[in-house]
């Protein structure tokens, strides 16, 4: 009988462990995990710290004695692997200090990541400073605010796991400040549509600031430096500002490394040895779209190879098809996810790419409770594939990129998108649904019924000469106007046209983008040279 042994035993290990038992009835199975649980919802870490989560068990999804009970699986706990030995197939484990050799036939590594901590002054030195990553820090950080000494939280970086820590500390009434190096808070989005985010930081009491390092920490931690030279007087730190694979065992096991230590795999999980095989947040990935090296650190291509490593070594073939990065954060009231590259991914590989923008209404806007979601999707306008999309809004966010990232999977073009035939009644969506609509508005671009120009090049194209049209009712410029635009109601367009110069160049916005699309298609159609602001009014203010 075989033996598998699998280091690390939460997300993808335990995955594949309890698959291999379901596959393999005779199989010895054996896992090692440093901490001392297995099988704990990582994810839910920063809801027990904000105390949505009260009960510290139910971060426990299984014990390692349930788990033995239920799949005969030798689970050990508090056991780290120290070193692995390919030519022997031997691994040295160590508990309470005293090493051991076991032997292996078949190893799975699912050793997840670590959080990247920072070479900074002060920094080590300082008891106060914490990462999140399992249930023991965890409880230090419990500790630290239940200590009731602390009242000010110090967040530094602001993606998905930052801004939850960073609500969840709210929550339990810390004042909060969160640092975020880069030019907006959550990197993976763009700019403007992480932008709402940081003003419903503000809007909660968070004091978000962004395109600021922290570069040093005093001994006691209790002060942080930022590259301005400004001074925070933190009681204590979270650092979030992001993850590296946990790939040293690999390394030193002279296993192949890639791009960032992600271990290189075959699209088996097989490493560089072949009796060795690694899923989860270690492993370096292939994205699907760009086909390019990945990591990408999240727990549903964790769980899904965990259970196809298994596959593969219990005689089911499965292939890694890679990953698109799909990803969800809620903010307080707030909705924000993405899928597949985003603008700075496709301009910096030089792929040609098209924008569009919509906010529309999450479900019929006259049945009471719907709320605005904006979209944006990015596409390739020659053959329609969907590279990308970003979302935020109050509520049914999370159901439109899912319906994204399955067109990405699915290999859907722009034009399927419109023939999507999706639930709806008017508690739920719209007859047009969003992503239909996101479809119409791609469509219209790629046909080229529409052109438009995103929110950055706008001063740059008035700069140029082109005249701004402003299309919406006059009672909605007092909610923020643009600097130098006329203003022409859509409904009185029609009658107005001879106020237009017909050798000037007009950019068409109104709040939303879809009566400046509707006045855009009156003027192209009288033989005037316009383009639509993309997402508007609504989306420049919220950027600018
Ligand atoms: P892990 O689940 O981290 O498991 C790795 C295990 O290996 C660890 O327990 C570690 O102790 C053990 N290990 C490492 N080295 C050794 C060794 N030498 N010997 C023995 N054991 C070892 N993803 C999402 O998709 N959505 C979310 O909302 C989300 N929220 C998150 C919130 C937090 C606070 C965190 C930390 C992560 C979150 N993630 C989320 C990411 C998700 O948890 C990971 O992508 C997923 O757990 C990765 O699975 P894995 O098996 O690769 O690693």
């Amino acid at each position: 009988n075989l033996k598998y042994v699998i280091i690390g035993g939460v997300a993808g290990g335990m995955s594949a462990a309890t698959r291999l038992r379901r596959l393999d009835e005779t199989a010895e199975i054996v896992v090692y995990e440093r901490g001392p649980f297995v099988s704990f919802a990582n994810c839910g870490l920063p809801f027990y710290l904000g105390g949505e989560i009260t009960e510290r068990a139910d971060l426990i999804v299984k014990t390692a004695a349930q788990l033995q009970d239920r799949f005969n699986i030798t689970i050990h706990p508090n056991h780290t692997v120290t070193k692995i030995m390919p030519a022997t197939q031997q691994l040295t484990v160590t508990h309470d200090e005293t090493a051991t050799t076991v032997s292996y036939d078949k190893l799975i590594l699912s050793t997840g990541a670590t959080p990247i901590v920072p070479d900074l002054p002060g920094l080590t030195e300082s008891d106060n400073i914490f990462t999140l990553r399992n249930i023991p820090d965890l409880d230090k950080i419990m500790a630290e605010i239940q200590s009731n000494a602390s009242q000010h939280a110090l967040v530094v970086g602001g993606g998905f796991i930052g801004l939850e820590v960073a609500e969840g500390l709210r929550h339990r009434g810390l004042q909060v400040t969160l640092v975020e190096q880069a030019p907006h808070v959550l990197p993976p989005l763009d700019e403007e549509m992480a932008a709402p985010l940081k003003t419903e930081l503000e809007n909660n009491g968070v004091h978000g600031i962004t395109g600021q390092a922290v570069t040093a920490f005093d001994q006691a931690g209790h002060q942080a430096t930022l590259a301005d030279g400004t001074v925070l007087h933190p009681d204590f730190t979270i650092m979030a500002i992001g993850v590296r694979p946990a790939s040293q065992l690999a390394k030193d096991a002279h296993l192949t490394l890639g791009w960032r230590d992600g271990i290189v795999v075959d699209e088996h999980y097989q490493t560089s040895d072949p009796n060795i095989y690694a899923i989860g947040d270690a492993i370096l990935v292939t994205q699907q779209i760009d086909h390019q090296p990945a990591l990408i650190a999240l727990a549903s291509p964790a769980n899904r190879q965990g259970r196809q490593v298994a596959d593969n070594l219990a005689g089911h073939p499965r292939r890694n098809r890679g990953s698109i990065g799909t990803a969800i954060v809620r903010v307080f009231d707030l909705t924000a996810a993405a899928t597949g590259l985003n603008e700075r991914d496709l301009q910096r590989e030089h792929l040609p790419y098209q924008v569009v923008h919509t906010r529309t209404a999450s479900h019929a806007s006259y049945y009471p409770g719907s709320e605005p979601i904006t979209l944006k999707l990015l596409f390739n306008p020659d053959t329609g594939k969907i590279y990308g999309a970003q979302g935020v809004g109050k509520i049914g966010v999370d159901k439109r990129l899912d319906i994204l990232a399955t067109a990405i999977k699915g290999q859907l073009t722009i034009a399927d998108l419109p023939e999507l035939e999706l639930t709806y009644a008017p508690p739920y969506g719209a007859a047009k649904d969003p992503v239909n609509m996101l479809g119409y508005a791609a469509l219209n671009l790629a046909e080229g019924l529409s052109h438009n120009i995103q929110w950055y090049d706008l001063p740059a194209e008035l700069a140029a000469g082109k005249q701004l049209l402003d299309v919406r009712d006059a009672d909605e410029l007092a909610d923020g106007r643009f600097k130098n635009a006329i203003n022409i109601p859509l409904d009185q367009l029609r009658d107005r046209l001879s106020e237009l110069n017909p050798h000037q160049a007009y950019i068409v916005s109104c709040f939303s983008g879809q009566r400046s699309y509707m006045a855009e298609r009156i003027l192209k159609q009288h033989g005037f040279a316009v383009e639509n602001l993309d997402g508007a009014f609504a989306l420049y203010a919220a950027v600018r």
